[in-house]
This record gives structure tokens, C-alpha cells and sequence, in this order.
């Protein structure tokens, strides 16, 4: 088991992000604004933490949520613009409250005295200074659970390789396997290429999952939602996987696709998942070697 960066350290990883903030290049986007003086990229949140909600979270993987939940919270705005989004007044119309790097980590602290096992941070990327600002500032006020990175895979490595030691399981969702399909529904150029180089950095920093107890530690814990139609191209998704971080990793194909905010536009986009189109998914994953975490095909029925 690593030791954990000081607080002095992670302050600093905060301050070498929030430089970055001045002409932002936090994602794959690099809108390049100053966020620092009130301009806005596509994320269209600007220098402060923005919190939508947060407590304990039963919803998530098993691992996660334990006996007292998963310490949730959610971030307002994103790098993604998702056409199914659930999360969409969270994310697109960006409900919530601005707050200081002393509230967010009040915030985690009170979650980990609740019983949490992990701080689960919804949609972190574009606030990525300022959440490991808190996180330093928790860390020195004694905060120790397990810090989950819960994103869209859009990331910059740059980025990553400065949350080195500060997050312990990262759990991106690999969206799709298809760049035409990543641009058309989540305006998104560039992500397949992107997300290849994104997993490799990852899992350098933290490996597999290790669950101990019961309880996810530490790891790369990656979720792939299915989309109708072959819209995600699940199965190259697995390919992907499978080549850069092997069959060990832990893989949560989600089968709960409800269309939702824009998807009534898209008429391929416009029902939900059917059972069949997940099935062929479990399958292919399986083919692949990818069966950590997969249902049985029973279960899946
Ligand atoms: S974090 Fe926001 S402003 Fe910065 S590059 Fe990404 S989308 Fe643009």
C-alpha cells in the first residue's frame, strides 16, 4: 500500500493546476480561456468549486458503497456534452452552489465521519485544482478513505500524472469506440485516441482494482454504458481495454441506458437498452478475457 502525499505537497499539485486554470488546458478541449478572470470554456464553470449535492450513495458498485455508502459529490457543469445525459441539469444546465476549497473540504470530512468508505468525485475533471485543494486541506485535518476520480474518460494526462498519489481508484466510463460517435453524441473530438493513452496512465499510477475486505482500496475500475444500436461500439471499447490494460481489469458493463434530455432528438438513441444488446455486450466483453466483475449470462437474463 502507497503512503499518501503530504499536505504541502498536494497543495502544491493544487497551485501547479490552478495555473492552469489561467489558460485552460485541464481536458482534452483546451478552450485555452482564463478562467481566472472570468472567462468560460465549455465546461462553463469558471475558478471556484461548484457542488451540486453530495452524502452517501448506495447506487454505486458494491465495492464502493460497503455498509455506509459511497461519500458522493457531485460537481456541477462538464468537459462532456453527453445528448443522453442523466445527470443533465447537473451537468449541462449546471444547478449548484459555488463554494471555497475550506467548505468542499469540510464537505469531505463530514462525509468520511458519516461512515463513507471513499470520497466519490462525480464529474471531477474540469474542477480539478480546486478539488485537490480540499483534498490537501482534508488530508491535513485527518481525512484518510480511499479518493475515487468518477469521470467520462476525457481527460489530460498532464493532468493525471499531477493527481499521482492524491487519487486511489479511478473509475472512468470508456463511452465509446468510435470517434464519429464520440464527436456526434458528446462533442467529444478526439476521444478515442484520447482514451487510449488516458487508461495506460491510469493504470501506471494504480493497477488493478484491490478489494479487500469487501471494500474497493485502490485501482483502476473502469464502466462502459452499452448504447442501442451499436452506437458505443462496445465491443472495440473492449478491444481497447483489453490491449492496453489487460483482462484483470475490473469492468462494469452498465445495461440501465434510459433515454433522457436530448435523446428524443435521436431517433437511434430513442428507446431503451433491450436485453438482447446487452447480452451480445456481457458476451463480447467475455470473449475478450474481460470477465472481472461481468454477470453470468443468467444473470444478465
Ligand atoms: S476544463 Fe473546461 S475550460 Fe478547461 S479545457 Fe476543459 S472544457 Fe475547456
Amino acid at each position: 500500500m502507497r503512503l499518501r502525499l503530504s499536505e504541502s505537497e498536494i497543495l502544491k499539485r493544487a497551485a501547479k493546476l490552478e495555473r492552469i486554470l489561467s489558460s485552460c488546458t485541464l481536458c482534452p478541449r483546451r478552450c485555452c480561456v482564463n478562467r481566472r478572470a472570468g472567462e468560460r470554456g465549455h465546461c462553463g464553470v469558471g475558478a471556484h468549486a461548484k457542488v451540486a449535492s453530495y452524502g452517501p450513495h448506495f447506487g454505486e458498485e458494491a465495492s464502493l458503497v460497503g455498509s455506509h455508502g459511497s461519500g458522493t459529490v457531485f460537481f456541477s457543469g462538464c468537459n462532456l456534452a453527453c445528448v443522453y445525459c442523466q445527470n443533465y441539469t447537473i451537468s449541462q444546465f449546471k444547478e449548484g452552489r459555488k463554494m471555497g476549497s475550506e467548505e468542499l473540504a469540510a464537505i469531505f470530512l463530514d462525509l468520511a465521519k458519516c461512515g463513507c468508505h471513499n470520497i466519490n468525485l462525480v464529474t471531477p475533471t474540469h474542477q480539478a485544482p480546486m478539488i485537490v485543494a480540499a483534498l490537501g486541506l482534508a488530508g491535513g485535518a485527518g481525512l484518510e478513505i480511499p479518493i475515487v476520480w468518477n469521470c467520462g474518460g476525457y481527460e489530460s494526462v498532464e493532468v493525471l500524472q499531477l493527481l499521482e498519489g492524491i487519487v486511489d481508484i479511478y473509475m472512468p466510463d470508456v463511452k465509446y469506440g468510435e470517434e464519429s460517435a464520440a464527436l456526434h453524441y458528446s462533442d467529444a473530438p478526439g476521444y478515442v485516441r484520447n482514451i487510449e493513452a488516458v487508461l495506460r496512465e491510469m493504470h501506471h499510477q494504480v493497477g488493478d482494482l484491490v478489494i479487500e475486505g469487501g471494500i474497493a482500496r485502490r485501482g483502476l475500475l473502469i464502466r462502459h454504458l452499452v448504447l442501442p444500436d451499436g452506437i458505443a461500439s462496445s465491443k472495440r471499447v473492449f478491444e481497447l481495454i483489453a490491449a492496453i490494460v489487460g483482462p484483470g481489469t475490473y469492468l462494469n458493463v452498465m445495461g440501465q441506458y434510459r433515454p433522457c434530455y436530448r435523446a428524443f432528438s435521436y431517433p437511434e438513441l430513442a428507446r431503451p437498452l433491450t436485453k438482447r444488446e446487452y447480452l451480445e455486450a456481457v458476451i463480447q466483453a467475455r470473449e475478450l478475457g474481460l470477465s472481472r466483475a461481468l454477470p453470468s449470462i443468467a444473470e444478465g437474463r
